[in-house]
């Protein structure tokens, strides 16, 4: 594709204008404007939206995407579009989920990345769990594959965990895959739940001396910590939430300064979108949301492979569906 000059400087100056807030200098800008310029017009020619996950790198997040968020929220946001395809910068579950909802829709995402918590259960290991556990519900994070979400009874986010556990009717609960999610939800049920290994390998690596040591440095910041993290540095922030509700908090509050104890692409959106506020500390890389670039957003735009394309089988589809959609209904009744 051919652009010309003036394209390219007003290209440069529009992802200077968001990337700088996230540390970019213009050099880098020009650097990416050919492939951003590209991706852009083949998402018109070909009916594409981008979705681009909050734990993404900002060239991803104000390049190209046309939408940035959380896995389910994002995969709904999609149901409102009236697109053939969707992009999905994201690991291969959440095309799963995107997919899951926009059945009509091809769905692709650029690298075929995977997730330590997804990978941390199989569909055999769901079954067997019920056999040991019979007369308990299985609750899912949606952070799983489309193959466990078909044997599970609901899904849930990690926003509504404990609504959906509450409203599930069984008393007794399995709740897969998240450990550390599990151990700081069952503080907040009176249901008795059992619990599956699986963790967040970004998150699992936070470390509450740390959080301690920043809060000591920062005593002015408001310290905002996922509910993947372990109950030490849960029970010790200011707000505990999932990354939306940390993006909503930090808008909404008059504080100045914060720590995320997250991923760092979250710390990058909000450097972009909330440049009065200033944040403090560390923050993790997730490898696997990392293996995405602009050069393989723009492959699967122009050549995609066979693996880039999400396929679900039908059966696996229809029974992964129903999980999603009980936690719809779940969350609906419980909040009448
Ligand atoms: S941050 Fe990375 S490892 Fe953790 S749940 Fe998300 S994709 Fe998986």
């Amino acid at each position: 594709m051919k652009f010309t000059p003036d394209q390219f400087e007003k290209e440069t100056d529009r992802l200077y204008d968001e990337l700088q807030k996230a540390g970019w200098s213009r050099e880098d800008c020009l650097l990416i404007t050919p492939l951003t310029l590209e991706i852009n017009a083949l998402k018109k020619k070909q009916d594409a939206i981008i979705l681009a996950h909050s734990y993404q790198t900002p060239d991803i997040m104000y390049g190209v995407a046309d939408f940035i968020g959380d896995s389910y929220g994002l995969a709904r946001k999609a149901m409102e579009m009236d697109c053939k395809k969707i992009i999905f910068c994201s690991v291969h579950f959440m095309g799963e989920t995107a997919k899951l909802l926009n059945p009509a829709k091809e769905v692709l995402v650029p690298s075929v990345a995977g997730c330590s918590l997804a990978a941390s259960i199989t569909p055999e290991d769901v079954r067997k769990l019920r056999e040991r556990h019979p007369d308990a519900g299985v609750v899912c994070y949606v952070n799983t594959t489309a193959a466990v979400k078909a044997e599970s009874d609901a899904s849930c986010t990690s926003a509504n965990v404990v609504q959906i556990i509450d409203a599930m009717p069984q008393d007794e609960i399995i709740f897969i895959p998240d450990k550390l999610m599990g151990i700081n939800m069952k503080k907040l049920t009176k249901k008795k739940i059992h619990l599956w290994e699986g963790t967040c390998i970004v998150h699992e690596r936070f470390d509450e001396e740390a959080v301690k040591a920043i809060r000591e440095q920062y005593p002015n910041a408001k310290i905002l910590a996922h509910t993947e993290c372990n109950s030490a540095i849960v029970d010790s922030v200011d707000m505990a939430g999932s990354t939306s509700q940390m993006v909503k908090y930090i808008a909404e509050s008059s504080d100045k300064e914060f720590m995320l104890v997250t991923e760092c692409g979250l710390t990058d959106r909000i450097k972009v979108e909330q440049p009065t506020k200033k944040i403090v500390g560390t923050c993790n890389l997730c490898p696997y949301m990392k293996e995405i670039s602009l050069k393989n957003v723009l492959k699967a735009l122009k050549n995609p492979s066979d693996d880039q394309k999400i396929e679900i089988s039908e059966d696996i589809a229809e029974k992964a569906k129903k999980s999603l959609d009980r936690m719809f209904e779940l969350e609906k009744s419980s909040s009448l």
